[in-house]
């Protein structure tokens, strides 16, 4: 088996000299400013051994990558009641996507694609401030990055919270439907704020690290959520995580993964590692184009695939 270490050290080389760099987004402004010549990867074992490199310490916007995060809040926050409100279906359609939602009576298709995120956003917070709401995501991340300094980029969340018309019709849209509980504005910013985090490569492998390991912080052996939880929110990954790049992205690399706008992907190798990527640079399909490359690279050289080697 090759030394870890190395393959993560020859794949970061192999990225950062190649000249195919994707678009970075550029409707949400802040996120068109960042330079796309930037790449991280960050692999950590079961046993908790780190290999990372390139600009695996530079803070990114972890963007749609939060989505995970959410659902694992809500889903122990409200039970499976959550799917009552989001199917689990893969959308094939892309992440912004309005017509879906009317054919479907404003019940979103995941809870990954965006309206089934401001959905799920939506149950966190209710009963709460938006400040509190927020205040409980931004903990859950630091607590599960086991870093305290992690924080939410002001100046992305406004850029989105100017910009966001498309996630503003999906939300009063599912509001007419009575799919959203609180007032659209305030489950809108919720959103925008927890998409807006900042972490680095580093940090969001050790904040993945519970789906890799049946619901357990390795490192702590404290359960973040049961096994079967583990379980079903890798099936979503899987399914959904890429948006209508779902199928490609597991034909390719064959590990649950989610990806975000800014350029991340956080992927999950079940019972041995959790693997943080970053280059902003994205495909057609709003996934980090690098980002993919590099995960198919990993997963072939080191046999990682869940489908086989
Ligand atoms: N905040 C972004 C949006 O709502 C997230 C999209 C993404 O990362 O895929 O458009």
């Amino acid at each position: 088996m090759p030394n870890l270490e190395t393959v993560v050290s020859e794949i970061v080389d192999e990225m950062r000299q190649r000249p195919d760099r994707g678009e970075v987004a550029r409707y949400i402004p802040e996120l068109a400013r960042v330079d796309p010549g930037q790449f991280g990867l960050a692999v950590i074992g079961a046993d908790g051994t780190m290999a990372a490199a390139g600009d695996c310490d530079v803070p990114f916007s972890i963007q749609s990558i939060s989505k995970v995060f959410t659902l694992t809040l809500a889903l122990g926050m409200v039970g499976d009641k959550l799917w009552r409100r989001v199917g689990r279906e893969p959308s094939g359609s892309p992440f912004n996507s309005v017509v879906q939602l009317e054919y479907e009576r404003g019940i979103p298709r995941n809870p990954f694609i965006n309206a089934g995120a401001i959905a799920v956003t939506d149950l966190i917070l209710s009963g709460h401030q938006p400040r509190e709401a927020l205040g409980e995501i931004l903990r859950f991340m630091q607590y599960l990055a086991q870093d305290a300094s992690i924080t939410i980029d002001e100046a992305v969340a406004a850029s989105e919270q100017r910009t966001g018309f498309r996630n503003v019709a999906l939300a009063n849209y599912m509001k007419s439907f009575g799919v959203i509980d609180n007032p659209v504005e305030y489950t809108l910013g919720v959103y925008f704020h927890h998409c807006a985090i900042s972490m680095t490569c580093r940090q969001l492998a050790v904040a993945g690290r519970f789906l890799a390991h049946s619901g357990r912080d390795p490192s702590t052996g404290l359960s973040v959520v049961q096994a079967e939880r583990a379980k079903r929110i890798n099936a979503v990954m899987l399914t959904c995580g890429h948006y209508d790049g779902s199928g490609e992205f597991a034909y390719r690399v064959g590990l649950p993964g989610k990806s975000g706008v800014g350029g991340g992907i956080l992927a999950v190798a079940p019972g041995r590692a959790s693997i943080a990527v970053w280059a902003p640079g994205l495909d057609a399909a709003g996934n980090s184009h690098l980002g993919r490359i590099a995960l198919e690279r990993l997963t072939k050289r080191l046999g990682w695939s869940i489908f086989g080697e």
